[in-house]
């Protein structure tokens, strides 16, 4: 076995996680914010269609793509011990619509060298000094797009993953496994990956996103989340005649951002269990201005506190203004599901085992963002995620070990053994 896999198994995944991901990294399937149907952009559809095939061809059951955009397929349990259980497995189509997620074209540096990897455009470089993990990947298999495209690591990492480790066990009768039910989801990187998520279809007892990022990471606790829009109105009037009389909503709009706290409660100055007020999109005229944020905490309490203090800062702006007109709609976005995994424990701990289970130590932090397993654990379908070994998502940087992708399959097959167990008792 090469040194830098985790197992034997893990070797033996590796080429058929490579093929697959390669296969998937060059649909376009970046996400559109504001959808007006799901799922969000074609791109999701014929990656859909192309693992609908795949999943047929591994012979899986109960195999389709419904009218909004979710892939699902069923692995029937062997034996009598596992087959009661039934587990899931998730990971999303699409990827930000933050960086260019067009035209991808990836390639494999095989065996790390440990210095700088220079991409062929753009002057793109991965460099281990402002890279940490990228240091300890030292003669790993690195994938990488060509320097002026996302990766899409995140998540097709997470669906090549879940689809070697399921034909794996496919192909392999003979290791014990409970019933494994596998759900793609489209529009997960613009909050909707389970809103059109049918939790009573799927059947199963829990889930599982692959949707992490280094070897190891095992995550029970996100963030709580809201958005606030706020809408200012101003009166416009022509400047040479605007004395006494001219409301700036820009303006006011500045002075709310400003009033902010600036050196806590921002997303760059906070860490760990932090929360923060991110102001992400301005825009406006004298007569009507809009700020868009989102709001963050570990906890529901403390996230309510940052929604007050942000009413009452605008308020407090706009108190001298009275002919100004203030709109603030705060929207619930999902719910740190550490509330309903403490009550299941055995779920965290059946992965916790898994990881272990492949010679991994498991890393347990917080993810200071959201999974579809947030929401779809508030809906009834404990969910807590999985590393799939991509990093620095969302950027023309981002990129996946082949050996951590390799092991995160690995995983997916160590999962279904453990929960071939539990179902024992
Ligand atoms: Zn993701």
């Amino acid at each position: 076995m090469a040194a830098s896999y985790t197992s034997a198994l893990a070797e033996s995944l590796a080429p058929d996680v490579l093929d697959r991901f390669l296969r998937y990294v060059r649909i376009d399937t970046q996400s559109r914010r504001d959808r007006t149907s799901s799922p969000s952009t074609p791109g999701q559809l014929e990656l859909g269609r192309v693992l609908v095939a795949e999943l047929q061809e591994a012979g899986l059951d109960d195999v389709h793509l419904d009218e909004h955009g979710y892939v699902r397929g069923t692995l029937a349990g062997n034996g009598a011990a596992g087959a009661g259980e039934v587990i899931g497995l998730i990971a999303h189509m699409d990827t930000s619509p933050d960086a260019p997620g067009h035209g991808v074209e990836p390639i494999v540096h095989r065996s790390y060298h440990g210095g700088v990897i220079e991409l062929p455009r753009e002057g793109t470089v991965l460099d281990p000094a402002a890279m940490p993990e990228l240091t300890d990947k030292l003669g790993h298999d690195i994938v990488t797009g060509s320097g002026d495209t996302l990766l899409g690591a995140d998540d097709k990492a997470g669906v090549a993953e879940i689809m070697a480790g399921v034909a794996h066990l496919a192909a392999h009768p003979e290791l014990p496994r409970p019933t494994v039910r596998v759900a793609f989801t489209p529009d997960e990187e613009i909050g909707e990956g389970a809103t059109l998520f049918d939790v009573e279809r799927f059947g199963a007892r829990c889930a599982y996103t692959l949707d992490g990022s280094e070897i190891g990471e095992l995550q029970d606790e996100t963030f709580s989340a809201a958005e606030a829009i706020l809408v200012i109105r101003g009166v416009e009037v022509h400047p040479g005649q605007a004395t006494g009389k001219l409301v700036n909503a820009l303006r006011l709009a500045a002075q709310i951002v400003a009033a902010l706290p600036s050196a806590t409660l921002t997303p760059e100055t906070t860490a760990d269990r932090e929360g923060f007020i991110h102001p992400y999109e301005l825009s406006g005229t004298p007569a009507k201005a809009e700020v868009r944020f989102i709001l963050r905490d570990f906890d529901d309490d403390l996230l309510k506190n940052h929604i007050a203090l942000l009413e009452e800062t605008a308020k407090a702006v706009t108190a001298a203004v009275p002919r100004a007109r203030l709109k603030l709609t705060v929207r619930d976005q999902y719910h740190n599901m550490q509330r309903v995994l403490s009550a299941v424990p055995d779920v965290t701990d059946a992965a916790d085992a898994a990881i272990r289970a492949e010679g991994i130590e498991p890393i347990r932090r917080p993810i200071r963002g959201g999974t579809d397993g947030s929401r779809l654990s508030e809906m009834g379908l404990p969910t807590p995620n999985i590393f799939t070994g991509g990093h620095e998502y969302h950027s023309v940087r981002e990129w996946a070990s082949v050996q951590d992708m390799a092991a995160a399959a690995a995983v997916v097959v160590r999962l279904a053994e453990v929960w071939s167990r539990n179902g024992d008792g």
